[in-house]
């Protein structure tokens, strides 16, 4: 409610500019705005999911200059003649012409890792650049000129203080809908990209996917802002869509702060003003022209990644102590539908000779076990033992080297982790694999995704509302059930180490998994906390749930598992109940050798 208020008072306060500032400022405004739409993607891109591009003037370029082409151009093949006939189709064709660039691009790209990334970025960027510079039915070095003014029925927005509605339309609807798509099922997996992949995927997010889904989200930004563009100027020539104006964008996402959608539209203003400024006075104070503010803007970036890496909105809100408001959970929302178990007493997981090499070390050799539904198995053995690299394949994160694993009737053996996620393997991690700076809510949300379809155009517009509903209620009843529901809107990262480690928990149990995997689930817990820990497996047992675990806390186990598998150098050295486990010799010997 607030937010629409606050929203109301904006788009007053947008409306009445042109009436109050002289035609100057609203140029600027113009200029800031269609900058700010291809910042808002590149917060997305760059800001949230953690991948740089240098290469947007490009995809701004292609939308001017689609509707250049199509808007002037009196020899239009039969086929695409439609398009012509109005800027707005025009624009829908570059929409189209854009989205398909940007999948081929993103699907060459984006699998380069590191650096490579942002370079490939900037090579497509000057690739693009130059054949605008090029191509002669683009007009060349010259460009293309006599664009007609975007109309809405007998309007025509030709002055500057008309399209400057239409440009901080599209702002406003941008920085909206992004908003409602990263607080959304698809904006928890796109906020899962930096830094939580390998969680995210074993959760049953297609991280490969939402990668693609952002670059192309930004791609279409950036092509709405170079059609706004183009009929504003009435003209288009390739200068303005140079790599140096793509390194200008992404100046403005981080200035303003690359993480949060208005830092979008901070860092237009504050980037276009310093630049209009910088532009006027360097030359003064140098006493001859050149283009002096590329080298400040450089000193300035390396200054705030230094000083100020969130950029300044954050700054914003904290100098106006503004606080995120906590997520509404919708009590009455309808419960989830639930996954049909096993028949209890049936085999849910069979690990048949599996060996696992890290070049000349055998982390598991020849390894044999099996499991039935409503059971609970303890891995132990020393550190070092092979536990962990048995849990990673299990649940996908890695693969044998020879044998093979089968889960719910099916081998997984090499699949991905998200499809055995989506057969009913849920997780959680030895070292926590959380978002810190999400709440712990957002954070067991994540665990909900494969029970969920909402998907990005339905997010952006809140079309998925009563499903989001149902997956935070489920999210929240998970974090209640492991008793952590005084925590519910903090920050992940905020908690002790212990309660983290909960989180994981029912971030596993938000996916209603038949076979549960938890890797050391009670270390760091104290011990009421391990007893409450002890009666949820049990509960979940008795409800039918598998669950497989490795712990140290020989305790915790003895009075809880139904079977204990020991391992040693890799190797299974003993199977059997726990009282039968505790009277091994070789087991003794092995695990209490370093004891005695
Ligand atoms: P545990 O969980 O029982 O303590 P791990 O499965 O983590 O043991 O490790 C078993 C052995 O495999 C250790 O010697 C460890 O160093 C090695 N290991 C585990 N993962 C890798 C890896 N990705 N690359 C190389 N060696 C590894
Ligand atoms: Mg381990």
């Amino acid at each position: 409610m607030k937010r629409i208020v606050q929203l109301f008072v904006l788009v007053l306060v947008l409306a009445a500019v042109p009436a109050l500032l002289p035609p100057y400022y609203v140029t600027l405004l113009n200029y800031i705005g269609i900058s700010a739409l291809v910042a808002v993607g590149l917060v997305l891109l760059t800001g949230v999911g953690g991948l740089t591009s240098f290469g947007q003037a490009a995809f701004v370029g292609v939308g001017a200059y689609t509707t250049a082409v199509l808007t002037t151009s009196t020899s239009l093949p039969g086929w695409i003649a439609w398009a012509g006939a109005s800027p707005w189709l025009a624009l829908v064709a570059g929409l189209v012409i854009t989205g398909l660039i940007a999948l081929l691009l993103g699907s060459l790209t984006l699998k380069l890792s590191g650096h490579y990334l942002p370079l490939g970025t900037i090579a497509w960027g000057i690739s693009l650049y130059f054949l605008f510079g090029t191509l002669d039915f683009l007009g060349a070095q010259s460009g293309i000129s006599g664009l007609p003014p975007i109309t809405i029925g007998s309007f025509s927005f030709d002055e500057g203080g008309e399209i400057y509605y239409l440009i901080w339309a599209f702002v406003l609807a941008a920085v909206v809908t992004t908003h409602n798509l990263l607080d959304s099922r698809e904006g928890r997996a796109i906020r899962a990209l930096k830094g939580g992949v390998v969680m995210a995927e074993a959760m049953g997010v297609d991280t490969s996917r939402s990668r693609i889904v952002i670059f192309v989200i930004a791609a279409l930004h950036a092509c709405a802002a170079g059609w706004l563009y183009a009929h504003m100027q009435r003209l288009v020539n390739p200068s303005p869509f140079g790599l140096h104006h793509g390194i200008e964008y992404l100046f403005m996402a981080v200035v303003g702060g690359a993480g949060y959608v208005w830092g979008a539209v901070i860092g237009a203003g504050l980037v276009t003003l310093l630049n209009q400024w910088l532009q006027d006075w360097l030359p003064r104070l140098f006493g001859h022209a050149g283009n002096f503010e590329i080298i400040v803007f450089g000193l300035l970036l390396l200054l705030i990644l230094h000083r100020a890496r969130e950029g300044m909105w954050p700054a914003l809100l904290r100098l106006f102590r503004v606080k995120a408001e906590p997520k509404v959970v919708v009590e009455g929302a309808a419960a989830l539908p639930r996954r049909t178990l096993p028949a209890r007493g049936e085999v849910i997981l069979e690990v048949k000779d599996v060996t696992r090499r890290f070049g000349g070390l055998v982390a598991n050799k020849d390894m044999n076990f099996s499991m039935k539904a409503g059971e609970i198995l303890a891995l132990i053995g020393p550190n070092g033992a092979g536990k962990s690299t048995m849990f990673n394949q299990i649940s996908g994160v890695d693969t044998p080297t020879s044998g093979e694993i089968v889960f719910a009737g099916q081998v997984v053996t090499g699949r991905d982790s998200r499809e055995i996620a989506r057969l009913g393997m849920s997780r959680s991690f030895q070292h926590v694999r959380l978002l810190p700076k999400m709440s712990v809510l957002e954070n067991v949300a994540i665990g909900t995704h494969l029970r969920g379809s909402g998907g990005v155009f339905p997010s952006a517009w809140r079309m998925e509302r009563p499903e989001e509903e149902r997956l935070l209620a489920e999210a929240a009843r998970q974090i209640r059930r492991v008793g952590l529901e005084a925590h519910m809107h903090d920050e992940a990262g905020s908690l002790a180490l212990g309660q983290q480690r909960i989180i994981e928990i029912a971030r596993a149990l938000a996916a209603d998994p038949s076979l549960l995997l938890l890797d050391e689930p009670a270390a760091g817990l104290r011990f009421k906390e391990k007893e409450a820990l002890a009666e949820l497996l049990k509960k979940l047992k008795a409800e039918g749930v598998a669950i497989l675990l490795v712990e140290h806390d020989m305790d915790f186990v003895m009075g809880l598992v139904d079977r204990i598998v020991v391992m040693e150098f890799g190797q299974k050295i003993a199977e059997g109940l726990p009282e039968e486990i505790q009277q091994d010799e070789r087991v003794l010997a092995a695990y209490l050798g370093g004891v005695e």
